[in-house]
């Protein structure tokens, strides 16, 4: 028999991963709710941008403990003297199969409420992205098996893709300015679904593949201040134990060219819509370029197979996000777009990144304030 899943209302967290890109936002949610929040930090390098994360946290009251992932002795002890109850991993792309000790680790102590592995993105057992994406999932496969096998309660967080431009060559779009370029639009990237249940059954019926390659062209954006958020709010829910929650914000579902008609929209000027096709997206994930060729044969996924839109949520295994909060509300990509104008004006150089060669042109940022 495992530990109950019931977590305490102060019951400590653990989270691994706190100054990555998804971590930080998970982090920054944790600290605002208010529970103790534990963060395992890696020693050996840390660059200014590192040192500044943690500072912030600590401010907001994190405790910071030394030590990897991957140094079994040191995990049991900080989750047996810290009394955690909730551990978080959001490790990167490189280190999933270190959550394997972790998991090790996890299950010797025996009294661990919730484990919520490094995961943030589609559902990965559903999912079927071309290598090299494919060895990523394969490696998440592998741990999450093991956590079912341990017997240790868990959540798997599938947010789908964080708002922001879906370049597919960059790890973290959010990081970076939507185009003011060109845009390369994968697929034809025009056809809109239809979420309701019927869809969902005609899709499992004729076989979402039949509809044609590239005409799916869809996604949900959500903000990774809505992942973090979301993430800490259902990480203690009873009704979230074993339990895959799905962010499928209905206002946050877009193809392609609806982001680029709003983005166009919001510097006020119409960019250039370049094709990326099926062969291009997969010649991009042969190339084996990493980084890259991962995030291509993502892009490919996404918006040439459809992989967050071609399945069914199914009880008692999935749960929407938004059934479990009907009062939710996300952040729309309107105003995570209103964002992006803001660091344009704010931050002039960014034009000229974002610009690219544009053939020597360079874009000037918008003064019209009135889109924010
Ligand atoms: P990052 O590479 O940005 O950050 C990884 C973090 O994990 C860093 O803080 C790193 O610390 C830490 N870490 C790695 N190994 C260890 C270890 N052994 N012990 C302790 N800390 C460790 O990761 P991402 O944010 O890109 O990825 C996190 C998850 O989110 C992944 O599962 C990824 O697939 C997913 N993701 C989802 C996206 C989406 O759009 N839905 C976008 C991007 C990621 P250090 O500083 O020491 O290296």
């Amino acid at each position: 028999i495992g530990p109950s899943p019931h977590v305490s209302v102060d019951g400590p967290v653990l989270i691994i991963g706190s100054t990555g890109f998804i971590g930080r936002f998970i982090t920054d949610a944790c600290l605002d709710s208010g529970r103790p929040t534990y963060l395992l930090i890696r020693s050996g390098l840390t660059g200014h941008f590192k040192a500044t994360i943690i500072n912030s946290f600590q401010e907001k009251g994190a405790i910071i403990l030394h030590g990897s992932m991957d140094d079994r002795d040191i995990v049991e002890k900080v989750l047996r003297e810290r009394k955690i109850e909730i551990v978080i991993s959001a490790v990167g792309g490189k280190n999933i199969l270190d959550q394997l000790i972790l998991v090790q680790a996890i299950k010797a102590v025996g009294t661990i409420k919730r484990f919520l592995a490094s995961e943030f993105g589609h559902d990965i057992d559903r999912a079927d992205p071309v290598e090299p994406g494919l060895t990523m999932y394969n490696e998440k496969r592998k741990v999450r098996r093991a956590i079912e096998k341990a017997g240790i309660p868990y959540t798997y967080i599938c947010c789908n893709s964080i708002a922001a431009w879906p370049y597919h060559d960059n790890t973290h779009p959010a990081d970076v300015l939507p185009p003011l370029d060109r845009f390369h639009i994968y697929g034809d990237g025009t056809v809109k679904g239809i979420f309701s249940t019927f869809f969902f059954f005609f899709l499992s019926f004729f076989k979402f593949s039949t509809l044609g390659g590239g005409s799916t062209g869809l996604a949900y954006f959500v903000a990774g201040t809505d992942i973090g958020k979301y993430t800490i709010k259902s990480m203690d829910d009873i009704r979230t134990v074993n339990k895959s929650v799905h962010f499928r914000p209905p206002s946050n579902f877009l193809n392609i060219n609806e982001l680029a008609s709003l983005w166009e929209q919001k510097i006020d000027r119409t960019l250039p819509r370049v094709t990326i096709t099926e062969d291009d997206l997969l010649h991009a994930a042969r190339e084996m370029r990493i980084p890259e060729s991962i995030v291509a044969s993502f892009t490919h996924d996404i918006f040439i197979k459809g992989c967050q839109i071609n399945f069914s949520i199914e009880e008692p295994e999935d749960v929407d996000l938004s059934s479990l909060y009907p009062d939710a509300r996300f952040m729309t990509i309107d105003e995570c777009f209103n964002d992006f104008v803001r660091n344009l004006v704010e931050n002039p150089k960014l034009f000229k990144q974002a610009s690219g060669n544009n053939n020597g042109s360079i874009i000037m940022p918008p003064t019209n304030q009135e889109a924010l």
